[in-house]
């Protein structure tokens, strides 16, 4: 680089370690406000957040960033490294993203998702869908319009998926969608008619917190979670935030009669909380080291959730250490019970309460509905009777209520289109890449059951954490896998594992 150039970058850089910077300590606020904070400092906190991104928000958006991005961008990639060159477009994208929708529009866009989730909230309590109508309607008219500002080349359902999942259109996640549907109702439908659920009845009774809390820590730990740059705590819903890559904040939620839930809540969180903790070791307040996407990052929390705790192995490696902290829950309990127990498959009508081979057809519902509303071929009123068709048509269920149907999720009522297909696709990732794994590391599942994961989080750490967004996920997938994505990985991994389960033909 020379002098000048140099120069211009060492000033953007400056720029966006300090938006990076102000974000981190936004989502260090966020933490405190689900997990510690005292109910009275609502009103309060909400100002202050208010504020902070106020603040981010001017300076993402400050005339004098635009200048040096457009001074960077004239130049020729070459005259900067790759870490170098991701910074200066994911700077610029971003900048676009937020410079091109007109004030208005932005503004109509916030005010009506704060307004919706509260609309939602009632809807939702008194098992009303009409009282929602007009606010999905809206969104759906004002998503569009900001699709056209935002990426005028893409087609308005496939700029909302693009916030998600960076390069991945409708073109390339239909198909992929039809062959699991192709695959996963008929599945579903034998696991039904075999009508022969596992016992249990262990994973019930008393569990006491504390014990549950030493449990998931201890897990965690073996996991490679440092808790030298993180924590674990409690919130109502489990998630994975924090300041810096050496500052990761896990929470759980505990119930004093199953055990399960919580102890695989820790798990799919310090799935999320490693990759965070392996990221780049340069340019960690800058936009090259962070997480690729919203399906990568699933696919990292699901890679230890499904892949490996809900394998064979696991269950081999803590089944003693489940049997010495609830000794009498697990007295009689075998490896291949407890292995039938943490993978019951069975039709639910909640998507967040869904089991690996149901969840796909929760979310394919969803996208074939949002697509459907995005083109015009659905109608916002017919939700309700297209919704409760698809469930029984996929599922064999139909949810007796709105409440427990088309107004189960938070999504719609804040505008977020086009973010479903990315839990599914982190399915589908996962699975490719523990495929690759095995095949370059084929003691994994040996180490798996000796409770030796150090080997499986090194590969992550190399193969995706430190890539940050220096590849879309389809660049990703390609590079780790040495093909692009195939669903075949998935298929064949549910119908193998649970054809052997439910002992099908
Ligand atoms: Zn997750």
């Amino acid at each position: 680089m020379t002098t000048v150039l140099s120069s211009v970058y060492q000033d953007l850089v400056e720029r966006l370690e300090e938006i990076s910077r102000l974000g981190g300590i936004m989502s260090t606020l966020h933490w405190d406000q689900e997990v510690i904070m005292p109910a009275g400092a609502a009103d309060s906190r909400a100002h202050q957040l208010s504020t902070l991104s106020g603040l981010i928000h001017d300076k993402s958006t400050d005339p004098k960033l635009g200048e040096l991005l457009d001074l960077l961008q004239k130049e020729d990639p070459s005259a900067f490294n790759a870490v170098e060159w991701c910074n200066i477009r994911e700077a610029k994208r971003d900048y676009d993203m937020q410079t091109r929708v007109p004030k208005k529009l932005v503004q109509e866009i916030t005010e009506l998702s704060s307004r919706g989730h509260h609309i939602w909230v009632e809807a939702r309590k008194e098992n009303r869908f009409t009282d929602f109508v007009p606010t999905l309607k809206r969104f759906i008219e004002l998503k569009k319009e900001w699709a056209q500002y935002v990426f005028p080349d893409k087609t308005a359902y496939d700029a909302n998926i693009d916030i998600f999942e960076r390069g991945t259109t409708m073109a390339e996640i239909t198909p992929i969608f039809e062959q699991l549907k192709a695959e996963l109702v008929p599945l579903i439908k034998a696991i039904r008619e075999k009508n022969q659920q596992p016992d249990t009845s262990f994973t019930q009774g008393k569990f006491p917190i504390e014990k549950q809390e030493a449990l998931g820590r201890r897990i965690s730990q073996d996991m490679g979670f440092s808790f030298d740059q993180g924590r674990m705590d409690v919130s109502v819903h489990p998630f994975c935030g924090g300041g810096h890559a050496t500052d990761v904040r896990i929470t759980t939620r505990y119930r004093d009669d199953n055990f399960i839930e919580s102890l695989y809540a820790v798990i799919h969180e310090t799935g999320h909380g490693l990759y965070e903790q392996g990221r780049m070791a340069e340019s960690r307040d800058l936009p090259a080291s962070e997480a690729s996407t919203m399906g990568i990052h699933e696919s990292q929390s699901l890679f230890w959730e499904r892949m490996i705790a809900q394998s064979r192995g696991f269950c081999t490696h803590y089944l003693e250490t489940f049997r010495s902290v609830f000794p009498e829950n697990f007295k009689d309990v075998t490896v291949d019970a407890l292995y039938a127990a943490i993978n019951v498959s069975e039709p639910s009508f909640i998507r967040v309460e869904a089991d690996e081979v149901t969840y796909p057809m929760h979310v394919i519902l969803r996208y074939e509905i949002e697509t459907g509303l995005f083109d015009g071929s659905i109608a916002v009123e017919d939700l309700p009777q297209i919704w409760n068709d698809k469930m029984l048509n996929y599922l064999g269920v139909q949810p007796p209520t709105d409440t427990q149907g088309v107004l189960q999720d938070v999504h719609w009522s804040g505008g977020m289109f086009g973010y479903f297909p990315s839990y599914t696709l982190g399915a589908l990732y996962a699975c490719q890449f523990y495929n690759t794994m095995i095949r370059e590391l084929p003691d994994t599942e040996k180490n798996i059951a000796a409770g030796n994961f150090a080997p499986i989080k090194n590969w992550l750490n190399k193969k995706i954490h430190r890539q940050g967004k220096l590849y879309t996920p389809a660049e990703l997938v390609k590079r780790v896998t040495g093909e692009p994505l195939n669903p075949g990985n998935f298929i064949d991994y549910l119908q193998i594992k649970y054809r052997a389960l439910y002992q099908l033909d």
